[in-house]
């Protein structure tokens, strides 16, 4: 399961995600759209991940949450067949976090549990991180920030060692945000020291994202932590101060995407209320509606339309405002309509992409290749077996240990991972032995032309390599053990027989304690025989 990718387009993929780091969103979504049909065309599966995770990335920065979907979606199947748990845990997180950004809450957090679970089986802390943040994302969304802020903390830890300044930039930020709605619950319940000491303890961390992304030029979120620093500053009527975070967001060098200046006209709107600058607050919040109207997402419309209807309660102008909420109130149940239509897409989706499993299924049954191994399955292996009918061969039945234990410890990923090491090491050992999965973990091991002497040295070395083999990188801790029963083919014996045989050996290592080989009977199952 190696995470190293030796495509041919991997420099022009980190370039582009540089250039995606660096503020230049639009441009970046452009070329990794570019990039993905070079991949595509070269059949290059990885790089095709790699590029529709770029992808997915970009649109949830620009605000283009249904393309977004579709890429990090593809992009997650893609990680997973070619097992780079990396790439897979980084889809995840995004995909995660586009889910939420569409109001899909509940399942943004559940994704944004794989994605923890799939960080947390590569050695790379950073990406642990990065899916700790959309956990927190979610849980900000469902108003549980007392649980966000400790993980918050915990990515900032994790990323303290390392240099990565754009996403320390955006923990920050995120720190910062769930602060501040700590802040105003502390002050809901009468405890404003609380409050007080939270929003300080918020414009700290957030003014340390603004240091952290200026610093490595990433506009994007330059311009998030200066739109909400300002609404901070609003919020505690420090209006002059506000003003120079906005001020410094005008300066911010590079194109801004829909979403940024959407949070831009808010927090001005906001502050010039706060001012008493109505007027002027008035004609930006028509602006943010009008450019609202021009966007597919719901949530943007009911929540421009709002605002503007609570600029003319303040101006005194009830008629407008009245007719104003009225239409939020349409916004928002078409809102609610849209994220009900979502999650039926997505019900959709999954169980296209199951289809699309099950019919791959059938056709590499038909073509006689176990999906997940790669290894011949049992079709091949009743044509092999039948092909040796009459001669001299053995056969091993060879069963993981405990494996149920693996899936329940370390997740049915890690299951997979290691049923494709046990394929790998099968394959790798040679000595005329052919491998076959016949299902499950239970994998048949054919001899042929040795005798039961000559082949339970080789089944006793497959089982030591077994036991030797590490397997911590694919879970902490993780060891895994094989039990094999070997039989001889005897004259004139039906592939039933033999398999039979091997299968009551199989039971014997199990019985007396799993990580052995039995090559032949007890004597009181000969007795039973005779
Ligand atoms: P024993 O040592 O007695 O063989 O114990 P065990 O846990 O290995 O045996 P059991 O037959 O009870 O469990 C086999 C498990 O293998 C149950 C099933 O969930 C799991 N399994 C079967 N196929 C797959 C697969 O393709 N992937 C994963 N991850 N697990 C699988
Ligand atoms: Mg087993
Ligand atoms: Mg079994």
């Amino acid at each position: 399961m190696s995470d190293q990718s030796p495509t041919p387009f991997a420099e022009q993929l980190a370039a582009c995600w540089r250039m995606g780091r660096t503020g230049r969103s639009a441009e970046a979504l452009a070329e990794s759209r570019r990039l993905y049909g070079l991949v595509q065309d070269a059949e290059d599966g990885p790089g095709m991940a790699e590029c529709l995770t770029q992808i997915a990335w970009f649109c949830l920065q620009l605000g283009l949450a249904d393309e977004g979907i579709d890429c990090a979606v593809a992009a997650k199947e893609l990680w997973s067949q070619h097992g780079r748990t990396h790439g897979h845990a980084n889809a995840s997180a995004i995909y995660s976090w586009l889910l939420v950004e569409m109001g899909l809450v509940d399942e943004g957090f559940a994704e944004a549990e794989t994605a923890m679970r799939l960080a947390e089986m590569q050695p790379d802390q950073g990406m642990l991180a990065f899916a700790m943040n959309a956990k927190a994302i979610a849980l900000m969304y469902c108003r549980q920030d007392q649980l966000a802020v400790p993980l918050l903390e915990r990515c900032l830890e994790l990323v303290a060692g390392f240099d990565l300044p754009s996403e320390r930039s955006l923990y920050l930020t995120n720190l910062a945000y769930s602060q501040v709605s700590m802040a105003e619950a502390a002050e809901s319940r009468g405890d404003m020291a609380e409050g007080r000491r939270l929003r300080e303890l918020a414009i700290v961390n957030n003014d340390r994202a603004i240091v952290a992304a200026d610093g490595c030029g990433d506009s994007w979120s330059l311009r998030t932590a200066l739109c909400n620093g300002a609404e901070y500053h609003v919020l505690t009527g420090n209006i002059a101060l506000a003003r120079t975070y906005l001020a410094r967001w005008e300066a911010v060098a590079g194109a801004v995407g829909l979403r940024e200046r959407i949070h831009y006209i808010y927090t001005s709107a906001e502050l010039l209320t706060h001012a008493g600058q109505l007027a002027e607050a008035l004609a930006l919040s028509e602006e943010a509606v009008a450019l609202a109207a021009d966007n597919a997402n719901a949530d943007h419309k009911a929540n421009t339309i709002r605002r503007l209807a609570e600029v003319h309660e303040a101006l005194g102008n009830f008629e407008q405002a009245l007719g104003l909420y009225k239409q939020f109130h349409i916004a928002y149940q078409r809102q609610m309509g849209d994220v009900t239509r979502r999650r039926a897409q997505l019900v959709e989706m999954q169980l296209q992409t199951r289809k699309l499993q099950a019919r791959a299924a059938v056709f590499e049954e038909q073509a006689g290749q176990d999906a997940l191994t790669g290894l011949p399955n049992r079709r091949r292996f009743d044509a092999a077996i039948e092909a040796l009918r009459g001669s001299r061969f053995c056969l091993g039945i060879l069963d993981l240990d405990h494996f149920k234990a693996v899936n329940d410890s370390y997740s049915h990923l890690v299951g997979d991972a290691v049923l494709r090491r046990a394929a790998e090491l099968l394959n790798g050992l040679g000595w005329g032995m052919r491998a076959f999965r016949l299902g499950g973990e239970e994998f048949a091991l054919l001899f042929p032309d040795l005798d039961i002497e000559p082949a339970a040295a080789v089944a006793e070395a497959v089982r030591e390599a077994f036991s030797r083999a590490n397997w911590s990188d694919l879970g902490p801790g993780l060891r895994v053990t094989a039990s094999i029963g070997l039989a001889a083919a005897g004259r004139g014996m039906e592939q039933a027989e033999i398999m039979a045989i091997a299968d009551r050996r199989l039971y014997r290592a199990k019985a007396q304690g799993r990580d052995r080989l039995v090559a032949s009977d007890a004597l009181e199952e000969l007795d039973l025989l005779a």
